[in-house]
């Protein structure tokens, strides 16, 4: 048998005046990395604060190593928050804030400034000890909020956007950090961010959330490449997508008709009796085809263009209506279509993924 997941949700619902989060289920193996995605709202930090022991479920188990701990105070709990605002105590210094808690737990000095300055070398702050918080960039207090964290070193670690925030250096280089703190400590991180780099990078599971329900639980690559519905495509930068008047499935490839145009698409992955199917294509997989080849699809009418810096983005309506944006090179050598011109658009080799429509709220 394998042992318990670190932190298991069983049928976990928090309700307000209105469901925040309905009835979710999930594991997070020991020593994984596993990441909830979901838009802002969707019910992210309510969960984490329910695994941490700051919120009460209205219903529902939330197990650690396979014990029920759902009644238990935070402080009983095999796990560490770090909260979005990080909570770190402005008054203190780097070093006593690293050290708090294992001053409350009555960790004699001697050994709490050896544990601190392991773990600010970890996290490299070594020689910011004496520092007090504010005199430290976003990063370096995320770092502390971090060895702060570590230094008890818990079971889990829950992470609330870790690196929402940040400018895109940081977030680079924290990114690696927290990689890198996770394979040597071992620990089990579950982050939750709204950002799907993030969760792209870290993770070897992705928990796609929406409006307080599961929509996909998978690999980065299996919810990246294969997106279970319209919602999670879109999320995952499928944004370009098409309704057709008609599906007919197959063998090896499912059609769709699309403005008068057979299309090729590969075949569901889930079937949901529930909505009808969508086609849906990266944006930056669509290419405008040259008047001697063979379109995938068109014509369509090009609204506008708008410089995106490494991209053009077109926005393109078909005959039936339907608009489609997509986006293409802006390298010099790539015309750009005026508004108003006729046009028509190649995806192949890549074929679109034909999916659930799960668009609308439910
Ligand atoms: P996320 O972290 O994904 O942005 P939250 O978990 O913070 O989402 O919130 C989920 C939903 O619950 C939101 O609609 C939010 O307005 C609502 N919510 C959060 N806390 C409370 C509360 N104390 N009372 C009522 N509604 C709340
Ligand atoms: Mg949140």
């Amino acid at each position: 048998m394998s042992s318990p997941a670190a932190i298991a949700l069983d049928r976990v619902t928090k309700v307000y005046d209105k469901p925040v989060v309905s009835d979710i289920s999930l594991e997070v193996p020991e020593g994984s990395f596993v990441t909830v995605l979901g838009p802002s709202g969707s019910g992210k930090s309510t969960i984490l604060q329910m695994i941490g022991g700051f919120l009460q479920p209205t219903a529902g188990r939330i197990l650690f190593a396979g014990t029920d701990m759902t009644a238990l105070p935070p402080n009983k709990r095999p796990c560490n928050t770090i909260f979005q605002d990080l909570g770190l105590f402005p008054h203190m210094t780097v070093a006593e804030n690293v050290a708090y808690g294992l001053k409350v737990r009555g960790v004699d000095p001697a050994t709490r400034r050896k544990c601190t300055t392991e773990m600010l070398a970890i996290v490299a702050l070594e020689g910011y000890e004496r520092r007090r918080i504010h005199q430290l960039s976003g990063g370096q207090r995320q770092r502390v909020a971090l060895a702060r964290a570590l230094v008890l070193d818990p079971a889990v670690l829950l992470l609330d956007e870790p690196l929402t925030g940040l400018d895109e250096r940081l977030r680079q280089q924290l990114r690696g950090e927290i990689s890198r703190l996770h394979r040597r400590l071992g620990a089990t991180i579950l982050a939750v961010t709204h950002n799907q780099d993030e969760a792209l990078s870290l993770s070897d599971r992705i928990i796609v959330l929406r409006a307080g329900r599961i929509e996909q639980i998978g690999t980065p690559r299996e919810v990246f490449e294969r997106p279970a519905n319209a919602f999670v495509a879109r999320f995952v930068g499928f944004d370009a997508i098409l309704k057709p008047e008609r599906v007919d499935s197959g063998i090896a490839d499912w059609h769709a008709r699309v403005a008068g145009r057979d299309i090729r698409c590969e075949p569901p992955v889930s079937r949901d009796p529930a909505h009808d199917y969508v086609l849906v294509l990266r944006p930056e997989r669509i290419r405008i085809a040259d008047p001697k080849e063979r379109s995938d699809l068109g014509p369509l009418t090009v609204i506008s263009t708008a410089y995106k810096g490494r991209d053009v983005e077109v926005e393109s309506r078909l005959v039936d209506g339907q608009a489609l944006k997509f986006l293409i090179s802006a390298d010099p050598g790539v015309a750009v279509p005026a508004s108003g011109s006729s046009i028509e658009i190649v995806w192949e080799p890549m074929k679109p993924l034909l999916l659930p429509d799960a668009l609308v709220e439910p």
